[in-house]
Protein backbone atom coordinates (compact mmCIF):
# COMPACT_ATOMS: atom_id res chain seq x y z
CA UNK A 1 0.00 0.00 0.00
CA UNK A 2 1.25 3.79 -0.61
CA UNK A 3 1.54 5.84 2.50
CA UNK A 4 1.94 9.54 2.64
CA UNK A 5 4.85 11.08 5.55
CA UNK A 6 2.52 13.81 7.33
CA UNK A 7 5.68 15.81 7.81
CA UNK A 8 7.57 15.89 4.44
CA UNK A 9 4.84 14.68 2.39
CA UNK A 10 7.08 11.66 0.98
CA UNK A 11 5.56 8.83 -0.59
CA UNK A 12 6.21 5.23 0.32
CA UNK A 13 5.72 2.39 -0.46
CA UNK A 14 4.54 0.09 2.61
CA UNK A 15 5.04 -3.83 2.73
CA UNK A 16 1.64 -4.88 3.36
CA UNK A 17 2.65 -7.68 5.11
CA UNK A 18 4.47 -5.21 7.33
CA UNK A 19 2.80 -4.50 10.93
CA UNK A 20 2.63 -1.01 10.16
CA UNK A 21 1.03 -0.91 7.01
CA UNK A 22 -1.92 -3.57 8.90
CA UNK A 23 -2.21 -1.08 11.73
CA UNK A 24 -2.74 1.77 9.48
CA UNK A 25 -5.51 0.10 7.31
CA UNK A 26 -7.42 -0.86 10.74
CA UNK A 27 -6.54 3.29 11.80
CA UNK A 28 -6.91 5.30 8.99
CA UNK A 29 -6.64 8.31 11.33
CA UNK A 30 -3.28 6.44 12.32
CA UNK A 31 -0.70 8.74 10.59
CA UNK A 32 2.46 7.56 8.72
CA UNK A 33 6.28 9.10 9.30
CA UNK A 34 8.83 8.31 7.25
CA UNK A 35 11.82 6.69 8.40
CA UNK A 36 13.91 9.54 7.78
CA UNK A 37 11.13 12.28 9.99
CA UNK A 38 11.10 8.92 12.62
CA UNK A 39 14.55 9.38 13.20
CA UNK A 40 14.37 13.28 13.28
CA UNK A 41 11.51 13.31 15.96
CA UNK A 42 13.00 10.91 17.75
CA UNK A 43 16.39 12.37 18.50
CA UNK A 44 14.65 15.31 19.18
CA UNK A 45 12.63 14.18 21.74
CA UNK A 46 15.39 12.18 23.30
CA UNK A 47 17.36 15.53 23.65
CA UNK A 48 14.65 17.06 24.99
CA UNK A 49 14.46 14.56 27.54
CA UNK A 50 18.42 14.93 28.08
CA UNK A 51 17.83 18.61 28.52
CA UNK A 52 15.04 18.06 31.02
CA UNK A 53 17.24 15.85 33.16
CA UNK A 54 20.13 17.52 33.29
CA UNK A 55 17.89 20.61 35.13
ZN1 LIG B 1 8.97 12.25 6.28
Amino acid sequence: MRVKCVLCDRIDELDDLKPLAKKLRNRPLHTYMCETCEKRIKQKTVERIGENSSN
